[in-house]
């Protein structure tokens, strides 16, 4: 119940155990088109391309940054927490002149200064985090990315830990790369990153001046494996195993229905939260931008954080996130992500976050804490 991985169902894994094909088998490639399609809708994004890159979430971000940036390009990086500092590193690592626009940590980005941002320089590309999992905040893509494109900006939005858990709209927001990972509210096992790139993408990558700078990630490239137009050339010997693990996982999340997956998110997160103030904490996001999959919990004075992790982990096999950043030592970050967001979930949590608390002196309650909690499940 950290901030990822979640849990793995045993239907999954079994997937994942499967024997291992061929990466050009006749039977695998069916599987690889069952793959787009499931992809293409859980990213409500009919006319991009949708493949899994091999490599976790990062691999995600860094090919959207190295495939549409060149030297000399300016990239306007959204930062209001890790990950959206990790994509202006990565944007400068692409040899961008990179505009960071800071937020205070916990806080939505805000379309006001991105937009003023955007007035100054002339980018090629507006990069920003949906759900930001450092903090537990979430953004509204759609106005940040009708401002790119009135701006002439291409937009990369991190969806990793939104995908599956909460809507994700690429085509009513018409963004140009979404990528996401498979170990957050997918809940299949860390290793690919899901990757959905638009027709200005394509159009960008071929007016590139100089060759993209990843080869194995290198979308012109990968598209002779995954594109299938024309009969598939070997790029790289794709992760068999782990592709059987996505396609497992999108197999569950449409038999349950995506909206039915977000509103079960949504429940189990307001059981927790109640559950939560119930032992008297607090959440470090305001209401109005908590994403339900991801919350962050300050940690009452005179706690010892690290503590309260180590014997939830000890006495119950349960994991629970630390702070990153400026937020380290001042919240925990416990997952509501996929397979893990169920009322056996929310219940152990609770309890062991209590029994946890009562060791280093707190007077809580674990039984108001469940009632609270039971109250919204
Ligand atoms: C987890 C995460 C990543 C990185 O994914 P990895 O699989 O750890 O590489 C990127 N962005 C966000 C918002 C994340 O939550």
């Amino acid at each position: 119940m950290g901030p990822g991985p979640s849990e793995v169902s045993a239907r999954v894994r079994a997937a994942a155990a499967r024997p291992t094909l061929g990466h050009l088998d006749p039977a695998f490639q069916a599987l690889m088109e069952e793959v787009k399609t499931g992809l293409a809708a859980v990213f409500r994004a009919p006319d991009h391309a949708c493949i899994p890159l091999p490599g976790p979430g990062t691999a995600g971000m860094e090919a959207a940054m190295l495939n549409l940036l060149e030297p000399g390009d300016v990239a306007v990086v959204a930062v209001n927490g890790l990950f959206g500092g990790r994509m202006a590193e990565m944007a400068a690592r692409a040899g961008a002149e990179v505009v960071r626009v800071e937020h205070e940590w916990g806080r939505p980005i805000e379309p006001e200064r991105i937009e003023a941002a955007l007035w100054a320089r002339r980018a090629k590309v507006l990069a920003l985090v949906h759900a930001e999992t450092s903090t537990g905040a979430l953004s509204d893509p759609g106005p940040l990315c009708a401002l790119a494109r009135e701006h002439g900006a291409l937009t990369v939005v991190d969806c990793v830990t939104s995908l599956g858990g909460i809507a994700v709209d690429t085509a009513g927001w018409d963004a140009d790369v979404v990528y996401a990972g498979t170990q957050k509210c997918l809940s299949a096992p860390p290793g690919l990153a899901p990757f959905a790139f638009g027709p200005r993408v394509r159009e960008a990558v071929a007016a590139r001046k100089s060759p993209c700078r990843t080869w194995l990630n290198d979308l012109s490239l990968l598209m002779s494996y995954w594109g299938g137009e024309g009969g598939r050339a070997y790029h790289h010997t794709a992760p068999v195993n782990a592709i059987y693990g996505l396609h497992e996982a999108l197999t569950v999340l449409s038999e349950e229905g995506l909206e039915a997956s977000f509103n079960r998110h949504r429940r189990m997160h307001e059981a927790l939260a109640s559950g939560v103030a119930a032992l008297g904490l607090d959440f470090l996001v305001a209401k109005a931008h908590r994403l339900p999959q991801l919350n962050a919990v300050r940690v009452p004075d005179g706690i010892d954080e690290a503590m309260v992790q180590a014997r939830m982990l000890d006495r119950f096999g349960l994991e629970i996130g630390a702070g990153v950043g400026v937020l380290k030592g001042q919240v925990w970050r416990i997952g509501l992500m996929g397979a893990s967001a169920s009322p056996r979930h929310v219940r152990m949590c609770l309890i062991a976050l209590a029994d946890a608390l009562a060791a280093q002196g707190c007077k809580v309650s674990i039984a108001d804490a469940l009632a609270a909690a039971d109250a919204q499940l």
